[in-house]
């Protein structure tokens, strides 16, 4: 019988092998006892993960939606507590107890799911905070879409009198005018980042219609007009003005009763020999007209002053595409006056002559102030 020395070098490594293949067989068997549990509950973990983390995708992408809007300093206290809830999020995503449930590693999956409660204690932590994360996106996002919605009722109205093609404004009303329900953050934020870009859509179509009209109204003041009544004939003269209005892309329209559906005239009937409607009717957008059974219309139709009276109108038009109505804030109580400022500096109009046609009429009388206003509203200040 060969006795081991266990002094030996040989019995030392013996040993310690032994002590190695015990250790690994005990952890063997605990992996394999757990492993039916595990699975599932790694999978229920992993899944709860994915959510928060989708939570969390939706928080930051939401945050990036409200920094983009304008102005977006007005949603600073809102940023800035979604910001502090992501912070503490990914604090909570770094302990090791999380990283053992997202990691890829199968050994340290299975050391992590040794200590079960402790994962789980973990998980509902970080679910306190998603859970929060997702209120305070909530409070963004809602702030986003009040701004957004308030300026649509503020302006809505007027986009659609400004615009050259009403198509995408029409959509915006549809969809404004619709209950709107969400059944997660997500879908908030997409429908609002879908409504934030039709939205800027419809704003750069008024900058580009506001564009075209100061285009055409350049052409228009252009074309020359001869100063006395003999210089043309009465269809000479209506020609001339057909041609005035055409390049604004403006018919004229000649009719025996004043009226623009709804709407009635400020001033009595006697002293309108034209005039133009304000109107959600876009058949109305390009019309002006004409009033022949104004007793001096024969007197008119023979003179350059059809002229400056298309112009007037087409001002009121050039107005109301500027600013969205015809009677901007700036106006004050001037618009007829500043509308004859409009015609005179930029539609060619001759101050002279609406100055001796109109005596009389106060409402109408052009001056230094009436000129500013309107050159203000054609550079985009509506008041
Ligand atoms: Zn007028």
């Amino acid at each position: 019988m060969l006795l081991i020395d266990s002094n030996s070098r040989g019995s030392r490594i013996a040993k310690n092998v032994l002590t190695v293949v015990i250790i690994c067989a005990v952890f063997i068997t605990a992996i394999y006892f757990k492993k039916g549990t595990v699975s599932d509950e790694n999978d229920w973990a992993t899944q709860q993960i994915e959510t928060m983390q989708g939570i969390r995708q939706t928080a930051q992408d939401s945050v990036a939606f409200a920094q983009s809007m304008e102005d977006p300093d007005q949603y600073a206290a809102e940023i800035e507590n979604v910001q502090q809830y992501i912070t503490d999020y990914d604090q909570l995503a770094k302990t090791k107890e999380i990283q053992s449930i997202t990691t890829h590693d199968p050994m340290q999956r299975a050391i992590g799911s040794l200590n079960r409660n402790r994962q789980q204690e973990a998980v509902s932590n970080m679910q306190v905070t998603a859970r929060n994360l997702d209120e305070q996106t909530k409070t963004l996002l809602d702030a986003v879409d009040k701004t957004m919605s308030d300026d649509f009722t503020q302006h809505g109205g007027q986009w659609l009198l400004q615009v050259d093609d009403p198509t995408q404004v029409n959509e915006l009303i549809d969809r404004y005018g619709k209950d709107r329900h969400y059944s997660s953050m997500q879908d908030l934020l997409t429908d609002l980042q879908s409504l934030q870009k039709l939205r800027s859509t419809v704003k750069q179509q008024v900058s580009d219609s506001v564009a075209n009209l100061h285009n055409a109204e350049v052409s228009t003041a252009a074309i020359a007009v001869p100063a006395l009544n003999g210089d043309l004939d009465p269809a000479g003269w209506y020609t001339l003005a057909t041609n005035v209005a055409g390049t604004m892309g403006v018919q004229i329209e000649q009719t025996m009763e004043y009226g623009c559906g709804d709407q009635t005239s400020g001033l009595p009937q006697e002293f309108t020999v034209a005039y133009y409607c304000q109107s959600s009717d876009r058949a109305q957008r390009n019309v002006v007209h004409i009033l022949t059974t104004h007793p001096s219309w024969t007197q008119t139709a023979r003179s350059p002053w059809l002229v400056d009276v298309v112009k007037h109108e087409l001002s009121h038009r050039s107005i109301m595409i500027s600013c969205g109505t015809i009677q901007p804030a700036i106006a004050g109580d001037r618009t007829e006056a500043v509308t004859n400022s409009y015609s005179v500096l930029y539609l060619g109009a001759d101050r002279g002559r609406i100055a001796e046609q109109q005596q009389g009429l106060a409402e109408y009388a052009m001056d230094e102030q009436s000129d500013q206003i309107a050159s203000s509203i054609h550079d985009g200040n509506c008041g």
